[in-house]
């Protein structure tokens, strides 16, 4: 090891220690949870997948309505912020791209401390019913009757795929997360001097990047934990789950925001009878029910007290 590098090790092995213990010396009493982000998908003129006979910007807005005001009653101490309560694009932005630019922009100013979307599903297929064309033998047209075509049938098949899936971000597509995390925490969380934590939006320093992959790395697994428990409690409720996964392309929405998030996916509407399900008063406090007991949940093991203690 040569001089320089001994020097550039010691100067940095302080840096992860005190960032460690920036962790480790949080006061366990405090509570962590305090700022929830909710946010429906879509709205005004993105209206998502739809349904035969609803729309997913809808769906999500009325869910996400419903989930807001079971919070705040289950937990009168945390503070909400929705990216939308009405059908319009989040912030009246012209495109989706700035949409989803406002939403995650919103989320880091308001120091959320949990992220969550509100969507419903399609399958891909045409809703409730599709047509199939399969091919039941060939025939021979042209001039001289040499060119070979296949004679197709169509029949219809029920769309039915159900159930629910909660997606986090991809951990190796950090970089625009690292970003997002030091914007986040730039303002005040950090326990630094101001001029430290104003220096939090400069990711070239060695410590601003130290910070945002600790943070990264309990975000990520804050994120997995309260999909994870989401997940289970749809299944309590007898639905299908398709469990925690993360899209390849990564999912922007998610990358952008500086704390934990999750893109819920509550049900397919493309099936008649979830679209049914998710359109109903019933099912839609259902749902609303099993995110509130997964928040439970998660709100006592990230606050560090055991489930049900105050
Ligand atoms: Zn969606």
């Amino acid at each position: 090891m040569t001089m320089m590098k001994k020097m550039t090790c010691l100067l940095i092995l302080p840096v992860i220690i005190c960032s460690i213990t920036a962790f480790t010396t949080r006061p366990p009493q405090k509570p962590v949870l305090r700022t929830i982000i909710i946010d429906p998908g879509h709205g005004g003129f993105d209206p998502g997948t739809e349904g035969l006979f609803s729309k997913e910007k809808d769906v999500a807005l009325s869910i996400s309505l419903k989930l807001g005001k079971a919070i705040e009653e289950a937990f009168p101490d945390i503070k909400l912020v929705y990216t939308r309560t009405t059908d319009i694009m989040p912030g009246n932005m012209p495109t989706k791209g700035q949409g989803l630019h406002y939403r995650a922009e919103l989320a880091n100013k308001s120091k959320g401390d949990l992220f969550i979307c509100i969507h419903a599903n399609n399958d891909g297929h045409t809703p409730g019913t599709y047509a199939v064309h399969r091919v039941i033998g060939h025939k021979y047209v042209g001039k001289k009757k040499k060119r070979r075509v296949p004679i197709y049938e169509t029949y219809y098949v029920k769309n039915t795929r159900v159930g629910t899936g909660s997606y986090i971000w991809k951990a190796d597509r950090n970089v625009f997360k690292g970003k997002a995390i030091s914007e986040a925490e730039g303002g005040g969380e950090v326990d630094d001097s101001t001029e430290k934590a104003a220096n939090a939006f400069d990711m070239s320093s060695p410590e601003a990047k130290i910070k945002a992959q600790l943070y990264e790395k309990k975000y990520f697994a804050n994120s997995a934990l309260f999909a994870t428990l989401v997940e289970n409690e749809f299944v309590k409720a007898g639905r299908h789950s398709d469990g925690v996964m993360q899209r390849d392309e990564g999912i922007q929405v998610l990358q952008a925001t500086g704390m934990p998030s999750v893109l819920i996916e509550t049900g397919f509407l493309s099936n008649k009878e979830e679209e049914v399900y998710l359109n109903s008063e019933e099912g839609q406090d259902e749902i609303v029910r099993n995110i509130v007991d997964a928040l439970r949940k998660y709100k006592d093991t990230i606050e560090g007290h055991a489930p049900g203690t105050p």
